[in-house]
């Protein structure tokens, strides 16, 4: 059975109040309600973003827009000199599905440096393990591939309720505002492209390997090998396609490693894993990423999920479940970011901006 927009927000509405009563609901009852994590994928396919490696020309913000058939956006605030003739995204938007920013700290002088110094870091969807998008959509128009592990959306089925934007831990998916009917944009992890053999249009682009697509298996592989070199050490970064099967070959980029990294790979674990992993020599909090010991290691969608079976049982309509733990989602993440903001003011005026 489908139901339109109108229907469903009439049903949230008539109950609304059971909802504040999910949200309300501690801690402790939410994870003895919570249903087993979902695993990933043996084939499922990411990508491995190494901010060390980016230089931040931002060549795969433009790839997107070209891939994905999206405008330039142009800052309100962007000087009359030069209006219109640049890209200047401040984050991600319905016209933007990727994009890098900047940590910055005091001087600034040094590349990958938590102090007097700066690092970069690319921004899309992350394609969830267990994604929260998937489990608060309604009508199903959030969709994950059983065997890639893409997280696509379907405008067609989409009814424009935003939940999906308001229960993604990494505040990815946006609503196009333009025209009659609204739809959820966000990054499909080029699949259109993939489809023809082709790479995503970030990894396609990028000059230094930064962006690297392949198995999440490989590239978890390959993340863990990065790890254990040291600052002196040479390596060779593979471009591309990982296992070489998408794209053309391209050669490896041979680079000296200058700053130790992190030896953690961001994604393996966090809110149930991500299929689009992350290395840093920065503390991945500083770099935007929901980060640290109130970020749990299971999504939100196992927890929410599992409230929700037990109100379907106890009869309590499932909209009012789906709008408390929405919030029930929100109030770990909020509570990050605030704490996240507070990190930056401590840290000798340290900030995170767009590049
Ligand atoms: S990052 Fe957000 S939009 Fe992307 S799969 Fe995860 S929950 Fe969904
Ligand atoms: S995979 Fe495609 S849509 Fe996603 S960030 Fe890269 S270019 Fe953009
Ligand atoms: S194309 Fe590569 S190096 Fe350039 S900004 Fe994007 S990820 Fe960084």
């Amino acid at each position: 059975m489908s139901i339109n927009r109108r229907q469903f927000l009439r049903g949230v509405a008539a109950t609304g109040a059971s909802a504040a009563a999910v949200a309300a609901a501690p801690e402790e009852a939410a994870a003895a309600l919570q249903r087993e994590p979902r695993g990933r994928a043996p084939e499922a396919l990411g990508l491995l973003y190494d901010s060390t490696l980016c230089v931040g020309c931002k060549a795969c913000v433009a790839a997107c827009k070209s891939a994905n058939g999206k405008p330039p956006e142009i800052s309100a605030d962007q000087s009359d000199w030069n209006a219109g003739t640049w890209d200047s995204a401040k984050g991600l938007s319905a016209k933007t599905y990727n994009i890098i920013m900047v940590y910055q700290n005091g001087t600034m002088a040094a590349k990958d440096a938590e102090t007097d110094g700066f690092a970069f870091i690319k921004r899309q969807c992350l394609h969830c393990v267990d994604p929260s998008c998937i489990s608060c959509c309604p009508v199903s128009a959030m969709q994950k591939d059983p065997v890639t592990g893409i997280v696509s959306n379907d405008p067609n089925r989409c009814i424009g309720c935003r939940y999906c934007v308001y229960a993604c831990p990494f505040q990815v998916p946006k609503f196009e505002f333009e025209g009659a009917f609204g739809r959820i944009s966000k990054c499909e992890l080029c699949r259109h492209r993939l489809a023809k053999g082709e790479l995503p249009g970030c990894v396609d682009s990028c000059p230094t390997g930064a962006t690297l697509f392949g198995r999440v298996a490989d590239l978890r592989t390959e993340a863990h090998r990065r790890i254990t070199l040291k600052p002196g050490d040479t390596y060779a970064y593979p471009r591309g396609d990982i296992s070489g099967k998408y794209g053309e070959h391209r050669e490896p980029h041979e680079k000296v490693i200058t700053a130790a990294y992190r030896e953690e790979v961001y994604g393996e674990t966090v809110l149930g894993g991500t299929q689009a992993l992350y290395l840093s020599a920065v503390s991945f909090d500083k770099l935007g990423l929901p980060y640290g010991p109130d970020i749990p290691t299971s999504g939100y969608a196992s927890q929410t999920e599992g409230i929700q079976h037990f109100l379907y049982t106890g009869m309590i309509a499932p909209a009012a479940a789906l709008t408390g733990l929405i919030l029930l989602a929100r109030r770990n993440v909020d509570k990050h970011h605030s704490e996240a903001d507070e990190d930056a003011e401590d840290s000798q005026g340290g900030s995170h901006g767009n590049a």
